[in-house]
């Protein structure tokens, strides 16, 4: 029929009523990642592959194994090697400071949707060519700069955050989140982690697998994520003597996130801390973060992340922090199939409220996820702990918002919110509790 040709193995094509289902999760993944004030941004399909080797990691499985490269013609003048992209955090940073949006804009809020590309194994929920939906906040501030004071942990809980609401919104079951940190690159803290886990790990060596025994040298972290028993036999007992001991930014980063995070999770998703919990991809410092899902096997990754605060730097750029996630498109889709979810509506695109935070609480913060949460688009500013009211009003109004809510000392002291509207100018207290009530009611 095809002469013998096929759809290469570990792609797959899309039409009828599949078709409909991922165009479906495409809207709301877009509708959720716009209700939370972020842009959408399309990079390339293929990029330099120095690229990726700089910023996935030469030792990573994607690099080592997995990348459809293609390599330079001379005879055309060509002397740059590509590869199809793995992921796509990398090239939304190099986007970023191609188009120095970290002058023009500071913090940016992207997400994305679009094909990856990995030559791995064909199997369920594997693929060869997959689609993932993510989003990046890159540009913050990690130390005071003059006047401008270092940004808060909000953003790191902020794409975890979005990235539950997305998978929570799909209709998936069993929805579990794991986070574990894995340090960064500041003397003393992951590479401390490393040496211990290494010096422990070796002791146990014969016990491992063939694979983890290379990985002690060359990725110790990624004999955590082996699942064969005795691996995972032995790592447990690593890691149950070998205490992470991390520097005071990722134990603070940490501190915030977890807590935060727990409190405004949708229902239903269940959340721990997993010291397992590692990234394949070396870029990642800090908080990490997996969702699972019913219903998969044992592909059961939905998604994940994590911050990335030395990528932008590492790529040229300033010294500024990073932080998202990738969802992987057709693993919500079996999923949302296995849990029997009709396709969920997205959110609608209604009128913009900005939320303020003038006093340094995580409060606000908490309330504009409330607002996101019941579909309504919200800003809210992830670049600075707090900031005086006329500038935030600036901002609110620069941003089209229809209405304020503004949370200072005064108002966080009486649990209470001004609404302000931002046309007319007219402005109210009510109870915090009462905002989301509030809000909706004067959008109509
Ligand atoms: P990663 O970029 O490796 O962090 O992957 C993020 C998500 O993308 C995973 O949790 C999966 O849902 C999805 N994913 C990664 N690799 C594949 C693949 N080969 N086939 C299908 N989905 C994938």
């Amino acid at each position: 029929m095809t002469n013998g040709i096929q759809a290469p193995r570990g792609t797959k094509d899309l039409f009828g009523p599949e078709f409909d289902r991922f165009e479906a999760l495409e809207r709301l993944a877009s509708g959720v990642a716009r209700t939370w004030g972020y842009a959408g941004i399309r990079t390339p399909v293929f990029e330099d592959t120095g690229l990726f080797v700089r910023s996935i990691g030469e030792a990573t499985d994607i690099v080592e194994k997995e990348m459809f490269t293609v390599p330079p013609r001379e005879d055309k003048g060509d002397d740059k090697s590509y590869t199809l992209r793995p992921e796509n955090t990398a090239g939304v940073v190099r986007a970023y400071l191609e188009h120095n949006l970290h002058k023009t804009q500071g913090l940016a809020r992207f997400f994305y949707i679009g094909p990856q590309f990995r030559r791995e194994r064909p199997q369920a929920g594997r693929l060869r060519q997959f689609h993932q939906m993510g989003a990046e906040v890159l540009g913050l501030l990690r130390e005071a700069k003059g006047d401008q004071p270092a940004a808060p942990y909000t953003a790191y809980a902020d794409v975890i955050l979005m990235a539950a609401e997305i998978l929570s919104r799909a209709g998936l079951k069993g929805l579990k989140l794991r986070y574990n940190s894995v340090g960064c690159a500041k003397p003393g803290c992951r590479d401390g982690y490393r040496e211990k886990l290494k010096a422990a790990l070796s002791a146990g060596k014969e016990k491992l697998c063939g694979d983890c025994q290379r990985r002690i040298d060359r990725n110790v972290f990624r004999v955590l994520d082996c699942k064969k028993p005795n691996c995972r036999e032995v790592s447990a007992a690593v890691l149950a003597n070998v205490p992470q001991e991390f520097c005071a930014e990722c134990r603070a980063q940490m501190d915030f996130v977890s807590p935060t995070v727990k409190e405004l999770l949708p229902a239903g998703v269940e959340a721990a801390h997993d010291q397992f919990l590692v990234r394949g991809l070396d870029y990642y410092t800090g908080t990490v973060f997996e969702f699972t899902a019913e219903g998969l096997g044992s592909q059961d990754a939905v998604g994940g992340g994590g911050s990335y605060d030395g990528l932008i730097e590492e790529m040229g750029g300033p010294k500024l922090g990073a932080t998202g996630f990738a969802l992987g498109l057709e693993r919500v889709l079996m999923s949302q199939e296995a849990a029997k979810a009709a396709s969920p509506e997205a959110p609608a695109a209604g009128a913009l409220v900005y939320v303020a935070a003038a006093v340094d609480s995580p409060e606000p913060y908490k309330l504009a996820v409330r607002l996101r949460q019941a579909g309504i688009r919200t800003d809210f500013d992830l670049s600075a702990p707090a900031r005086g009211v006329g500038n935030h009003l600036k901002r609110a109004s620069k941003l089209g918002a229809r209405l304020a809510v503004i949370v200072g000392e005064d108002e966080l002291k009486a649990g209470e919110a001004t609404v302000k509207d931002m046309a007319g100018g007219e402005q109210r207290r009510i109870k915090a509790a009462d905002a989301l009530a509030e809000v909706k009611k004067t959008l109509g």
